[in-house]
């Protein structure tokens, strides 16, 4: 009788390394979790530390389990997800990095990128990988770390290096240097996975001059990668997926038309669109999703660059709020935004938009806008950004959506999800938990060890938190929507005008 009481989920984000302790019903026993240092060595680069990386993640699992004494045949799996996209470049035999982490918001590479382009290969990349060419995925980050750090280039020749994610880098530290893996999800954010193949894309990786003994095996999210023996006895490595996807196979969302929506810093919008690969016509990402089999299943992505992080920025930058949570009580002290919107720009605009010129734009000020419209237009612009990319999805997918699983800090916004309910006309759903990263993870590496029997077992383990029902009529759903596109426009006409207007005319 296996004593089996609990899975590990690693949580290993871009700030912190966390992890949690699930037990049979998927609730967390057992939390830890320790931030670990930023590093910028210029403006524009961002980098880890990647044996802080390791022994952060190492630190905060072994107090997880000290915290209620689980002992390691108590584990039934170990889980991983993992900020996306991150690289880093080791030595085969010694397991020493030849670099920093390359951060994914690193933007060093970004003349890389415009040179693919020149080149011609966008159309390319976007048919093999799914992704649109940007220097934010690993290839980019992979071909710098050869070309600039010295004798780099011909170790890797030699077959003496190895490149991984931070799934990776885990996998291959917990195994001590026996399992050199990462999983679909993890792959398919590189830019040199074909999503269809399933294998490295020789072209792409011809093109980067990245050597195939570099890469990891790619193996189905759900899948014994090893076993550890880190923790005092030994432990199945059975579940690896990249954040985003990990949230959504934590919310269940494992059927096509199933969307999940983070309302984090950022805001990531994640579509289940089953076996099938779905191109986008509107500027979404296409990329492969966690599942519990060997079958691959596709997703499509929109992210909104600035979402909580607007919210951030009142209470930092504007000194409106005292905190996040108060733009409740402020939302709720006014019936509508007064005609004003504020497009949260900072960093132009990602889906369905792309302008990376545009910039925060305040429209339809009045002399009777106050600062609780103000806050309010804030926090609206997370929702009309979110329904942007749930009318993008609609189209490229042809699915009419069922229902809307919400998680991330900014999720816990009551004014927030009925808006976004109001504006998308669909319903809300938010689970109690609001951790579906790590349960994601967790839920992957339990069913491959047997520990949950299916995935219906685990549909059963999820709690409803709250549901926001739409109640908004369609006339004033229209208006508002209307009023935000204008908006929109703004925020993009401005930067176009930077550009060519002249100043003597006006
Ligand atoms: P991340 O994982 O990206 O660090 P979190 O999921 O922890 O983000 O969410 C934090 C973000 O959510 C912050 O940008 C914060 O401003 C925002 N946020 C947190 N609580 C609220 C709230 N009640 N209302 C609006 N925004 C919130």
């Amino acid at each position: 009788m296996s004593k089996a009481k609990y899975v590990i989920a690693m949580d290993q984000g871009t700030t912190s390394s966390r992890a949690i302790l699930f037990d049979k019903k998927g609730s967390i026993k057992s939390v830890a979790q320790k931030e670990f240092r930023q590093i910028y060595p210029q403006s524009g680069w961002v980098e880890h530390d990647p044996m802080e990386i390791w022994s952060t993640q190492m630190g905060v699992t072994m107090e997880a389990m000290q915290k209620i004494d689980a002992t390691p045949e108590e584990i039934a799996a170990i889980g991983i997800t993992n900020q996306r996209e991150t690289t880093i470049v080791w030595d085969a035999s010694t397991g020493t990095p030849v670099y920093n982490a390359i951060v994914w918001q690193c933007r060093r590479t970004a003349d890389a990128i415009e040179r693919l382009k020149e080149a011609g290969l966008s159309d390319y990349v976007k048919e093999h990988t799914g992704l649109i060419p940007d220097a934010y995925f690993s290839a980019s980050k992979i071909a710098w770390i050869l070309d600039n750090v010295p004798g780099v280039r011909e170790r890797a020749e030699r077959g003496e290096l190895r490149f991984g994610t931070v799934d990776s880098w885990l996998i291959w530290n917990l195994t001590e240097g026996r399992v050199h893996a990462t999983d679909y999800t993890n792959a398919s954010r590189t830019m040199l996975f074909d999503i269809e193949k399933l294998c490295w894309d020789q072209h792409l990786l011809d093109y980067f001059k990245i050597p195939e003994s570099l890469l990891p095996a790619v193996l189905p999210s759900g899948q014994i990668y090893g076993t550890t023996a880190k923790f005092g006895g030994k432990i199945a490595i059975a579940g690896a997926a990249g954040d985003q996807q990990a949230a959504l196979f934590g919310q269940c969302g494992f059927e096509a038309g199933d969307v999940k929506s983070t309302y984090g810093t950022g805001g990531f919008l994640l579509m289940n669109t089953g076996n099938t690969r779905v191109r986008s016509d509107s500027g979404l990402l296409t990329t492969l999703a966690a599942s519990a089999d060997d079958k691959p299943q596709y997703a499509l992505e929109g992210s909104v660059f600035i979402a909580g992080a607007a919210i951030q920025w009142l209470r930092d930058e504007m000194r409106m709020i005292r905190t996040a949570a108060k733009t409740q009580e402020y939302c709720e002290a006014v019936k509508d935004t007064c005609g004003m919107y504020l497009v949260p720009a900072f960093a132009g605009l990602g889906a369905p938009y792309w302008e990376p010129y545009a910039r925060g734009t305040i429209v339809g000020l009045s002399r009777g806008v106050t600062k609780d419209h103000f806050i309010r237009a804030a926090v609206e612009s997370l929702a009309y950004q979110v329904n942007d990319l749930l009318c993008a999805m609609r189209a490229d997918a042809g699915l009419e959506l069922g229902a809307l699983q919400v998680d991330g800090g900014a999720s816990a916004n009551d004014f927030l999800m009925q808006f976004q309910a109001d504006l998308s006309d669909l319903s809300i759903l938010r689970p109690r938990c609001i951790e579906t990263t790590a349960l994601g993870a967790a839920y992957l590496a339990g069913l491959s060890v047997g520990f949950w029997k299916d995935l219906s077992e685990i549909r059963k383990n999820r709690k409803p938190g709250r549901t926001f029902t739409p109640s908004l009529d369609a006339a004033t759903r229209k208006k508002l929507l209307s009023g935000w596109k204008k908006a929109v426009r703004c925020a993009m006409f401005y930067a176009k005008e930077e550009e060519t207007a002249d100043c003597e005319e006006l």
